[in-house]
């Protein structure tokens, strides 16, 4: 969905700046592709250029866990149970959501198997985002690693829009005509001088 997005971007003739895990789909040409294959890399990577854009999407589905101890060698094989201890990684949508200069509209995704809008609305609060997409994640036939998705668009201030069910390709230039509106509005307003 991310390498969707990024191309709808561009065909409408922004920059985009791509910052991308391990993937099978090839990149989009004209993107600046910033590779990461940690989630502490992506933190990084997001929050160095962010500030940048006017528009943040995040889409990525990063890893909520990772290793305490990362082992320089292999870890040999033994006869008995192996555990591995996990720790929560930092979570970077809500990294930018806390940050109160924030110049940029913050777009996040949710990607549920029950109670689709209330929990998707529950995180686009807790993450203090602009935007939160949500896809519902229960029918095989739809979302992650399908071609086609179905998506609602929800608001901060309780409005939404629904996409039905289409290629990712279409949802994603539907979804970047509603981004750029939002942004438009967003950066007039704050134009606005009062005399
Ligand atoms: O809480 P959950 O993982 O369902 O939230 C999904 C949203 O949060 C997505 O926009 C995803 O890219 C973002 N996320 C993040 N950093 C994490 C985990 C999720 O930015 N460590």
């Amino acid at each position: 969905m991310g390498y969707a997005i990024a191309e709808a971007v561009l065909a409408e003739g922004h920059d985009v700046t791509l910052i991308s895990g391990p993937v099978n789909v090839a990149p989009p040409h004209d993107a600046r592709l910033i590779s990461v294959s940690t989630s502490d890399q992506m933190f990084e990577a997001v929050h160095q250029h962010v500030d940048k854009c006017d528009i943040c999407v995040l889409c990525a589905a990063v890893a909520d866990y990772k290793p305490a101890h990362v082992s320089s060698n292999k870890i040999k094989k033994q006869s008995e149970k192996f555990s591995l201890e996990l720790v929560p990684t930092r979570d970077i949508l809500t990294s930018l959501g806390q940050r109160q200069d924030r110049q940029f509209v913050l777009v996040g995704f949710a990607a549920e198997t029950d109670h689709l809008e209330e929990n998707a609305t529950k995180k686009l609060r807790a993450k203090n985002c602009d935007i939160i997409v949500a896809n519902d994640v229960s029918d095989a036939n739809s979302g992650l690693e399908s071609d086609v998705n179905e998506v609602t668009i929800l608001f901060r201030n309780g409005e939404k829009k629904k996409i039905s069910r289409a290629q990712k390709k279409f949802i994603a230039h539907e979804l970047v005509k509603i981004f750029s509106h939002f942004a438009t509005k967003m950066f007039d307003k704050k134009n606005v001088t009062i005399n």
